[in-house]
């Protein structure tokens, strides 16, 4: 079994102080993969001191240089996708297809957005025309604690570690300890793209532990959090007494509203983005809001269509999806189409229990509810599972109600060929993104929520902003 018990801190590989051993179980077949450390507070310690050490030199390094070791960071990447596909497939379960496209090609992309950002951004400039001698200087924050998910976990990651240290932050990095692996990964091509000592560090651990260290910790400027409401609600909480910075991340529980002029490929489309990584993507169109006339029909669709999908390993090559990434989630997820049932939605595809010819695994049936109402549990909780609810919608109004009757505001989809509702439903939805059909966000937009999908934006030059302060100088000298 691999044993990657060390910490990067400080440009080093270190033994742990305070570890204790634990195994990476790998979803596919609910065996240990590898032996990690979990850190304690001495771990958290060391690591914040030697970022904090690396700040002032970082911090005043031309950003120019900084943006040039990013540069090398993705040639770094580029050359070893194979290694961080394989990790993250067998950590947390994507099939190894879609790792090696999705997962993987996620933290490419945003690194290289990050780079087109920031050769555009003026870090320092005057404040107006009219006011020469005021000077805006976009200056870091300091040292950012990062903490990580295992659901996108090279996205997350890669979010977060480039903007830092674009920005001039220096950081460490606390993965999910479901998936450090990937991440362990990344540290070794930070190192090889020759980043100082201590501007990235990287310390694994469990919530509890490193991670409330790292949120409490008097020398950490800010924390980057992507995870769990729960989670982000403890980590604003222990923040509070140093007053930190804190940007979250949070679930989702988006809208899918289908009108009955939408294209045909519609209802697929929106079905299969919620089987997508068996449904763990805070993004998720786990609402599908269809409007009465066309309701029947696009139920029986997404019947047909969830019904198609099909599961298996995440070792094996192939369109499947793989399994969710514990046990702990298998049961939530399962205690969750229980509820379904229980509270009297209609079940139409999938159900409880693990699929056909799977014994072992925490695989779980793609699953599609109809007759769902917006009370129900199955359609206010965030599921993280392969598990859709469809509702039907009358009016426009009546729409825009249900979709932002959550407790969250990640993103929206709507799917009309009315151009002019197509504008006025963007205006209407409460959520940090909308997208109209099928069309992705481009290259370099933020990606962050509303309500309580949290408050910060990730991507972009959004994303770099996050971690400066804006400094007012008057009289100023222009020389
Ligand atoms: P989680 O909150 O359990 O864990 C996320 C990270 O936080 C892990 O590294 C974990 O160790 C750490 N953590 C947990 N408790 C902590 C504490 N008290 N103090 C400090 N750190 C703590 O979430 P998860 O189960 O790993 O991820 C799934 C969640 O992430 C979902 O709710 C999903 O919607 C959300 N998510 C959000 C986005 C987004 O951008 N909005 C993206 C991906 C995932």
């Amino acid at each position: 079994m691999l044993e990657k018990r060390n910490f990067y801190i400080n440009g080093q590989w270190v033994t742990p102080i305070d570890g204790t051993d634990h195994h990476v179980i790998d979803p596919s077949t609910e065996e240990p993969t590898a032996i990690i450390s979990l850190g304690g507070q001495a771990d958290a310690d060391a690591a914040v001191a030697a970022a904090k050490a690396a700040f002032p030199a970082w911090m005043n390094t031309p950003v120019a240089e900084r943006i040039a070791l990013v540069e090398k960071l993705v040639q770094v990447y580029e050359a070893r996708t194979e290694d961080m596909a394989q990790a993250i497939s067998v950590e947390m379960g994507a099939p190894i297809d879609m790792a090696r496209s999705q997962q993987v090609g996620a933290g490419t992309w945003h690194l290289r957005n990050f780079i087109k950002a920031a050769k555009a951004f003026e870090f320092s400039r005057p404040l107006n025309d009219s006011a020469p001698n005021d000077r805006i200087i976009y200056e870091a924050v300091g040292v950012a604690a990062l903490i990580t998910p295992w659901n996108w976990p090279m996205n997350q990651v890669t979010l977060k570690v480039g903007a830092a240290a674009i920005a001039g932050c220096t950081m460490v990095l606390k993965p999910s300890e479901e998936s450090p692996l990937n991440a362990m990964v990344f540290a070794e091509m930070v190192d090889e793209a020759g980043f100082p000592p201590g501007v990235f560090n990287l310390v694994n651990g469990d919530g509890a532990g490193v991670g409330s260290a790292l949120s409490a910790h008097p020398d950490v400027d800010m924390v980057s959090f992507t995870g769990s409401s729960r989670a982000g609600r403890l980590i604003s909480k222990s923040a509070a007494e140093t007053l930190k910075r804190v940007h979250l991340e949070l679930g989702g529980k988006g809208a899918n509203v289908i009108f009955d002029d939408a294209d045909e490929k519609a209802v697929k489309r929106g079905v299969l983005h919620m089987m997508n990584n068996t449904g763990q993507s805070c993004n998720a169109p786990s609402r599908m809001l269809v409007q009465r006339s066309k309701y029947d029909a696009a139920v029986e669709e997404a019947a047909a269509v969830a019904g198609q999908v099909t599961v298996g390993p995440a070792s094996e090559e192939g369109r499947h999806i793989g399994p969710v990434v514990n046990e702990v989630q298998w049961n939530k997820i399962q205690d969750l189409i229980q509820k379904g049932i229980d509270e009297g939605a209609r079940l139409v595809a999938g159900g409880t229990g693990r699929p056909e010819g799977f014994n072992k695994g925490f695989y779980v049936r793609p699953t599609v509810f109809a007759d769902v109402n917006n009370q129900m549990t199955i359609a206010r909780e965030e599921i993280f599972g392969p598990v859709l609810s469809i509702i039907p919608f009358d009016t426009e109004e009546d729409a825009v109600e249900i979709a932002n009757d959550t407790p969250y505001g990640l993103t929206n989809y709507v799917q009309t060929q009315d151009s002019a509702r197509l504008n006025r439903m963007a205006q209407k939805l409460r959520s940090g993104m909308v997208e109209m059909n099928g069309t992705s966000r481009a290259a370099g937009s933020p990606f962050g929520g509303m309500k309580q999908s949290g408050n910060g934006r990730e991507g972009g030059i959004w994303g770099i902003e996050d971690f400066l302060e804006v400094k007012a100088v008057s009289g100023w000298s222009a020389e």
